[in-house]
């Protein structure tokens, strides 16, 4: 293909090529260093139901890098995916953000999303339990967000995993609902705990009729099904007063609250505690 292009053309080509090849691998050597130095962070983002309770965190990673400043997740999770750094990473978030989650005295729950590597791995389950009995964490405080592509792969082992997590006393959130293929197979055959609405769609639900009728219905039918909804991205209160007036059970976004350090969360779960004993 390179070779219908003009010489110079060519040559571009291939200087492109190696310099994102040559980037990616840099990346990946200070990512692994990362891991191997404690650098990455989790942050906390929290959830609330109708009433402004806080039902628990999202725990998001962070790699604030030392020269290239903070890298969001959609940059690193995908590169950790494809090298395997994934296994590793994903442990870590998760241990740390149960390890966190129990010393906090409040029963709100700690949510830990799931890569598609993570779930192939014959020891999830393993690794799991052992995390929670490590960290003392009870296990209907830990839920798991797993996405659809990372069903589709082999849908039999991933029904089976998803049944072994909850016999575990986990819960399972199907997380960024409405971006992916056959949403409607994997809500009616998966035993899900809870579904999460895509950003994707809530920004768009107070200008969009079209993008309302979905969510809408996708609320309605979650309920019918026994399923817990939660709207993610939420920044009008618009939007908030939308979902909460037709039963949207849990929500989060930056109008309510952002990710933020351990130490905030920490001290939100504080204040929060103080407000009710006042009360
Ligand atoms: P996600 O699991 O769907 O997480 C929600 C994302 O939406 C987070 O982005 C959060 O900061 C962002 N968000 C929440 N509310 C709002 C809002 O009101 N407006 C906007 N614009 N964004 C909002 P973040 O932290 O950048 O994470 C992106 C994705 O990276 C996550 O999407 C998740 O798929 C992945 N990710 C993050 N941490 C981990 C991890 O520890 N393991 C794995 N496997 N994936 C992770
Ligand atoms: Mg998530
Ligand atoms: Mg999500
Ligand atoms: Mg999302």
């Amino acid at each position: 293909q390179a070779k219908i292009k003009g010489k110079g053309q060519v040559y571009e080509f291939q200087a492109g090529m190696e310099t994102a090849v040559q980037e990616r691998h840099d990346l990946e050597l200070d990512l692994r260093a990362a891991l191997g130095r404690s650098e990455l962070r989790i942050y906390y983002q929290p959830l609330f139901d109708v009433s402004g309770v806080i039902t628990g965190f999202e725990a998001l990673a962070r790699w604030p890098h030392p020269t290239r400043g903070m890298i969001p997740p959609d940059r690193f999770i995908p590169l950790a995916e494809e090298t395997g750094l994934i296994v590793p990473l994903g442990e870590w978030v998760l241990k740390t953000a149960c390890g966190v989650a129990a010393g906090w005295q409040s029963d709100v729950s700690i949510a830990v999303n799931l890569s598609p590597t993570q779930f192939r791995r014959v020891d999830l389950v393993n690794t799991v339990m052992k995390t929670l009995e490590e960290t003392g964490l009870q296990p209907s405080r830990l839920e798991l967000e797993v996405t659809e592509t990372l069903l589709m792969e082999d849908v039999p082992k991933a029904l089976a995993l998803v049944r072994d997590l909850r016999a575990l006393g986990v819960r399972v959130a199907l997380d960024d609902f409405g971006t992916g293929y056959s949403s409607l197979a994997y809500l009616h055959n998966f035993p899900f705990d809870k579904v999460k609405v895509d950003r994707s769609f809530i920004n768009k639900i107070t200008n969009d009729p079209n993008a309302w009728t979905i969510v809408e219905s996708i609320i309605v039918m979650s309920h019918k099904l026994k399923l817990r909804v939660t709207a993610e991205g939420i920044e009008t209160g618009a939007q908030l007063s939308l979902l909460a007036e037709h039963g949207c059970d849990e929500m989060q976004g930056f109008l309510l609250g952002r990710p933020m350090p351990e130490s905030q969360a920490s001290s939100l779960i504080e204040s929060l505690k103080n407000l009710h004993s006042v009360s």
